[in-house]
């Protein structure tokens, strides 16, 4: 693809970069790694998650599953288990999918083409680039916002960072500036530079290694980079819960797979007419998630008899659980949060 920066001495800006990685770089304990198995977990840990919060979530997560066959014959709701605390639990439920995929498909050897990295799911073009990078020396750009920022600012490039060729035009643009066989600490380099120092608001250029060559800076038009025209959608969902309880015991069932928050625990959604005159208080939750702005009632439901579960359990499908064994399953937060508060104050 052509790019609108046919002058620009790609090569040399890269070089830069790399020069100031060797001695800037964050010195975290996956980049001591060139195990496919680990990078590709990091990098679906950290795809959403700061690496101060994420850290420790990924020494446990590796330390319980270390290979690729044990994460592939762990029970689902131990998977989730581990991943308590990240959010965005479709990630660990494409990584569990994706470990028995490589163990079916790939003889439990973890892939290293590009095209059958990307076959796993929940890869995406990012991730096999980064895992193919970093692993394999393949000389393939990890572009993700950190790329469309940096790149448009140092070449002044109003390439529509929206638009469905975003990836591939950037991707040919990080190409050119990436010297043979350091891919892959170009692309952490990239990482690096645009978390904490080309970071969305207030870069800081003072402290930027390209900052002599960055066209943004010079021209004083930082603001006005990158270009993106379309808006994320993000739609207003309504929720009802009932927390259904009998001491310290409550009702919950788990998700389908379908629409959000797939495989965790809930509360009843609705209750018999005759369980109502045992609602007790009500509150108001907001919580964002990627494209959904949730509006969550949550009714606490406080019945005389743990007997009255039965016939609920019964016909809807849900168990009974004390709180310390809720603390073995998976909630949203929202809901994992109300039962922190409500098992504190009682
Ligand atoms: S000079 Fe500033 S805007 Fe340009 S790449 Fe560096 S931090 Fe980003």
């Amino acid at each position: 693809m052509k790019t609108k920066n046919q002058n620009a001495d790609f090569l040399y800006v890269g070089k830069k970069l790399l020069d100031w990685y060797r001695i800037h770089g964050r010195d975290l304990p996956f980049r001591k790694t060139s195990d496919p198995y680990h990078i590709w977990i990091c990098e679906i840990i950290f795809q959403q998650t700061r690496i101060e919060q994420g850290l420790v979530h990924y020494q446990n997560f590796i330390a319980r599953f270390p290979e690729v066959r044990s994460l592939a014959e762990a029970e689902t709701d131990e998977v989730l288990l581990y991943w308590k605390g990240l959010g965005y639990y479709s990630r660990a439920l494409n990584l569990h999918k994706a470990a028995q995929q490589i163990r079916d498909e790939f003889n439990g050897e973890f892939p290293t083409d590009y095209n059958d990295i990307l076959s796993l799911k929940g890869v995406g073009k990012y991730t096999a680039a980064a895992i193919s990078s970093i692993c394999f020396g393949k000389k393939i750009a990890a572009v993700d916002g950190n790329f469309y920022r940096v790149l448009s600012r140092v070449f002044a490039d109003d390439f529509d960072i929206s638009a469905s060729k975003a990836f591939d035009y950037f991707s040919d643009l990080a190409v050119r500036m990436m010297p043979d066989e350091e891919a892959g600490h170009f692309n952490e380099a990239m990482m690096d530079l645009g978390s904490g120092i080309c970071k969305p608001r207030n870069p800081l250029c003072g402290e930027c290694p390209l900052n002599n060559d960055c066209a943004a800076f010079q021209l004083g038009k930082i603001p006005l980079f990158p270009v993106k025209t379309k808006k994320t959608k993000v739609s207003d969902l309504e929720l009802f819960y009932y927390f259904v309880h009998f001491k310290d015991k409550f009702l919950i069932r788990q998700r389908g797979e379908d629409f959000i928050w797939k495989k965790l625990y809930e509360f009843p959604t609705q209750i018999p007419n005759d369980f109502e005159s045992f609602c007790t208080t009500g509150k108001t939750i907001f919580h964002k998630l990627t494209h959904k702005n949730l509006t969550i009632h949550l009714t606490g439901v406080s019945v005389p008899s743990a007997t009255l579960f039965q016939d609920f359990e019964r016909v809807n499908g849900f168990q009974t659980v004390s709180f310390s064994e809720s603390q073995g399953k998976s909630f949203p937060k929202p809901l994992q949060d109300y039962l922190a508060l409500h098992f504190r104050q009682d």
